[in-house]
C-alpha cells in the first residue's frame, strides 16, 4: 500500500511539480493539500493557476485545500513554502510527529538539520537525530538544496572525492520559474537579464560548501574551499544553467575528469523511483548544454555539463545545467524522501547509513 503523503504550498511552482511527479508514484499517495488561508477550504482546481504541461489529475482537482495546520495531516508531508512561513509553520508539523521534506531555505543551514542530496551526501542524514521533535516524538525536518546549488554540486563531488577542489567561480542564468508564481514582472525580465536575485549567492555558497562537506559525529564541516557566485535572473522559462571555473588540489587531466563524471553513479542498486540511472551526463557538442532542449535528461533529474576547457585563471571551465523545479526542488525532494524509505527512516526510528 502506498504510504499517504501531504503537500504544504501545494498551489505554488514547486507544489505543481510535487502533484504531477507524484501522480504514478510507487510509493506515496496525495491525500492532503494544504496553501494559504486565501485557497484553503476551495477545491485544489479552483484555487490552483496550473502551469505545467500535463494534465492536472482529476482525483487532485477535486480534493478540498486544508488549513495549513498539522491537525489532520498525513505524517509526511512535502513542504513548498516560501522561507518565512516555512520558518513558522514547518516546526509545528516536525513537533506533531511529522517528517518535513521541505524546500525552503529557512532551516537548511542549521546544525542539527540535514541539507542533503542523496547522491552526494546522504550521510549527513544522521544529524536529524538532534533535533528536539525527534527525540521527543520521531517529527523531523530534512531539507533540500536551492535550485542553483545542486546541479554545481552533483558536478563537483566526484572532482573534490578524487583531485580535491581550491576555488570555486560561479555565474547562474537562472529561470524565471526558480521565482516562484507569478515572479518577476513580464516587463522587467523579457528582453533582459536582471543581476540580482535577493539573498542567492550568499544561500549558493554557504549551502554547496555545506553539501561537500563532511559528517563529524553530530555536525557537518563545510568543505575547506574557497567560493564566489554570481546570480542573475535570465528570460527562460525552466532550468538553471551555470558557467563554472575551478581550481583542483591535485592535478587532473580532461580524460581524468570525464572519468570521475561517468563513473558517478552512488546510487546505483538502491533502485530509487526518482534517481536518474546517469546522475551527470556530459555533452561533448561545442554549444550545449542549454535549458530548452536538456533540461529534461533523466526525467528532469540529471545535471546536465558540457564545454569543458581550460581556464586560463584557475584550472578548468565548463558549463552546467539542471532543471530548477525538478531536480531543484520536488524532484530533490521526493528523492530525498525514496532515500529515507529505503533506510526504513520515514517512521520515527533512528537514521543511520
Ligand atoms: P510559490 O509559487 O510562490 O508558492 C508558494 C506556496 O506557498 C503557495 O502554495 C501558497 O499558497 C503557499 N503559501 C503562501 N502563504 C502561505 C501561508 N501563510 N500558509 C500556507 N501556505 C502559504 O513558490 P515556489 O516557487 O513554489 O517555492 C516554494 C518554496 O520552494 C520556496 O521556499 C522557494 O524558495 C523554494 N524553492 C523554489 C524553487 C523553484 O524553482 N521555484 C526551487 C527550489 C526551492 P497560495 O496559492 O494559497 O498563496
Amino acid at each position: 500500500m502506498r504510504q499517504k503523503i501531504g503537500i504544504l504550498g501545494a498551489t505554488g511552482m514547486v507544489g505543481q511539480r510535487f502533484i504531477q511527479l507524484l501522480e504514478h508514484h510507487p510509493y506515496f499517495e496525495v491525500a492532503w493539500l494544504a496553501a494559504s488561508d486565501k485557497s484553503s477550504g476551495k477545491k485544489y482546481g479552483d484555487a490552483v493557476k496550473w502551469k505545467l504541461d500535463t494534465a492536472l489529475p482529476e482525483k487532485i482537482a477535486n480534493m478540498t485545500i486544508s488549513p495549513a495546520k498539522p491537525e489532520g495531516a498525513p505524517k509526511v508531508i512535502f513542504a513548498a513554502l516560501d522561507t518565512d512561513i516555512a520558518r513558522e509553520l514547518e516546526p509545528l508539523f516536525a513537533d506533531a510527529g511529522c517528517a518535513v521534506i521541505s524546500n525552503s531555505s529557512a532551516f537548511r543551514m542549521h546544525e542539527d538539520v540535514p541539507l542533503v542530496i542523496p547522491e552526494v551526501n546522504a550521510d549527513h542524514l544522521p544529524i536529524l537525530e538532534e533535533q528536539a521533535s525527534r527525540k521527543k516524538n520521531g517529527g523531523y525536518i530534512v531539507t533540500n538544496p536551492n535550485c542553483s546549488a545542486i546541479g554545481l554540486v552533483m558536478v563537483l563531488k566526484p572532482l573534490v572525492d578524487r583531485f580535491g577542489i581550491d576555488s570555486i567561480f560561479v555565474s547562474t542564468m537562472q529561470a524565471i520559474s526558480g521565482a516562484g508564481y507569478p515572479g518577476v514582472p513580464s516587463m522587467d525580465i523579457l528582453g533582459n537579464v536582471v543581476p540580482f536575485i535577493k539573498n542567492e549567492e550568499e544561500k549558493m555558497q554557504a549551502e554547496t560548501l555545506r553539501l561537500l562537506g563532511s559528517r563529524d559525529g553530530k555536525i557537518v564541516r563545510p568543505l575547506d574551499a574557497r567560493m564566489t557566485a554570481h546570480c542573475n535572473r535570465v528570460p527562460v522559462e525552466d532550468g538553471h544553467t551555470e558557467s563554472v571555473s575551478i581550481k583542483l588540489t591535485r592535478p587532473a587531466t580532461r580524460e581524468q575528469i570525464l572519468e570521475a563524471w561517468a563513473e558517478f553513479k552512488p546510487l546505483a542498486g538502491r533502485d530509487l523511483p526518482m534517481a536518474p540511472a546517469q546522475p551527470i551526463e556530459f555533452l561533448s557538442q561545442d554549444d550545449r548544454p542549454q535549458p530548452r532542449v536538456d533540461k529534461n535528461r533523466g526525467r528532469g533529474m540529471a545535471a546536465s555539463v558540457g564545454r569543458l576547457r581550460p581556464c586560463t585563471l584557475l584550472d578548468w571551465k565548463f558549463t552546467v545545467l539542471s532543471h530548477n523545479t525538478i531536480r531543484g526542488a520536488a524532484g530533490a525532494a521526493i528523492l530525498n524522501a525514496e532515500l529515507l524509505v529505503s533506510l526504513g527512516k520515514l517512521e520515527p526510528a533512528a537514521v543511520t547509513v
